[in-house]
């Protein structure tokens, strides 16, 4: 069976790898240096490329790895041919790209989420006012996709209007925000894959966004991930269900999106109660890292039976244990500017027990490189959850480049004491 995956990052390495185990011929384009089959010269939104490169290999299935593709309208590009594309369309896709929209989905369907307040750049004095009502506890969100800069967390008035300052600097034209109550409480994610009428869960996962231990320092892609999370427990999972999962695919089927793919809910566990902070149309990264290898079922499978429409005839089941992630990521990162071209290595002493997922590298005469921010993702394994941190960063050590940076506690974040 053969299959294009889309994208070239560590998420896609996983999901290459999950999919040759489930017996697929997966050929990545682009993927990087270090995925097999991977294909630099292709771009994953140059669809007449990646039509041509179906075609001459006999592919009728393309599985999407990051947003860009989807918004660009991958699945739009391919309807009506014999190529079937596994995530949704760019209708569907508005899910993730438009916060504004979003939000206005959100309370259409009485899905649990932060109260808020939308405005467009023509109304700051409005959103300064509000944000003086509630003290400055706010979270500014431009609407549209702003590579990770258009959310301004905020704890005081003056930080507020900073960010509403910094907002208009950012932003030239016409644009809408938002302006959201600041919520508190542990976040996770919430990963499905849905045919837009049913959704199977994957294992609830924990992201650490930020650049340094204790959740410091800038925001990054994500410098390592969890899962299963332990205080996520089932009546945690039977709330989220009820107040965010199951009323979005009421939406969904209410609104006759034709939504197939994968969905991911980021959730924050509020004294309230679950709140939905934003949807994803596709898997997290670095998420997936962590997620695909606990998976025990066919990803292969439960993707045809999306696409087949028979997702109610599926099971996930789940390897037992704890997986961690630890991202090896460039120094400097994540600045606008840092050196690459590193060579890597130590990646032969690693045990077969350790998945080394790549980001950032690329094959350099003959040489693995880095070549970006987040270079590797190496997944560790344990019964317990400490087992499996102390095997990850046992091994991480073997794998040098010139200033490698890890962040020295994935997975160690204190347990949350959950209200309600
Ligand atoms: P991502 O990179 O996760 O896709 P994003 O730029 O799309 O992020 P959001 O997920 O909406 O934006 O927000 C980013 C982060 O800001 C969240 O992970 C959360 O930590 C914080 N945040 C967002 N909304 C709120 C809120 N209402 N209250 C408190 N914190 C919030």
């Amino acid at each position: 069976k053969n299959i294009v995956l889309l994208g070239g990052g560590a998420r896609e390495h996983a999901m290459a790898w999950k999919l040759t185990q489930d017996g697929a011929t997966v050929h990545v384009l682009p993927g990087n240096g270090g995925i097999p089959n991977s294909h630099p010269e292709i771009s994953a939104t140059d669809f007449p490329a990646v039509q041509s490169f179906c075609e001459a290999h006999g592919v009728k299935l393309i599985v999407v790895g990051p947003e860009a593709p989807l918004a660009a309208g991958v699945v739009d590009y391919f309807a009506g041919s014999d190529i079937r594309v596994f995530g949704p369309s760019r209708a569907g896709a508005v899910l993730e790209s438009s916060k504004v929209w979003s939000k206005d989905f959100m309370r259409r369907h009485g899905v649990a989420t932060a109260q808020s307040w939308q405005y467009r750049s023509d109304q700051l004095d409005e959103a300064r006012a509000k944000a003086t009502e509630l003290d400055g506890q706010v979270v500014v969100k431009y609407d549209g996709l702003a590579a990770g800069k258009g959310v301004y967390v905020c704890s005081s008035l003056a930080e507020a209007e900073q960010a509403l300052t910094d907002l208009q600097a950012e932003h030239t034209g016409w644009f809408s925000f938002l302006l959201e109550e600041k919520l508190t409480g542990p976040e996770i994610s919430i990963i499905g894959i849905t045919d837009g009428n049913r959704i199977r869960l994957l294992a609830p996962s924990q992201d650490h966004k930020q650049l340094l231990a204790g959740d410091k320092g800038p925001n990054t892609g994500g410098m390592g991930a969890y899962c299963p999370v332990p205080f996520a427990d089932d009546n945690v999972l039977a709330a989220i269900r009820t107040d965010i999962v199951d009323p979005t695919l009421l939406g969904l089927q209410n609104e006759q999106f034709d939504f197939n793919g994968f969905l991911y809910f980021g959730v924050m566990l509020s004294p309230q109660g679950p709140k939905l902070l934003e949807y994803n149309v596709r898997l997290g990264d670095p998420e997936a890292e962590v997620l695909l290898p606990a998976l025990e079922s066919s990803l292969l499978e439960l993707i045809e039976a999306t696409l087949d429409g028979n997702l109610a005839q599926t099971t996930v089941w789940q390897r037992p244990g704890y997986y961690v992630g630890v991202v090896l990521a460039s120094g400097g990162y994540p600045a606008a500017k840092f050196p690459t071209g590193f060579p890597i290595t130590g990646l032969d002493k690693l045990p077969d027990n350790i998945h080394a997922f790549h980001g950032a590298t690329r094959q350099q005469d003959g040489e693995l490189v880095t070549s970006g921010g987040r270079v590797m993702v190496l997944v560790g394994h344990g019964q317990e959850l400490e087992e499996a941190v102390a095997q990850v960063y046992t091994e991480v050590e073997k794998v040098k480049f010139k200033d490698a940076y890890i962040r020295t506690d994935i997975g160690q974040r204190p347990t949350p004491v959950l209200e309600g």
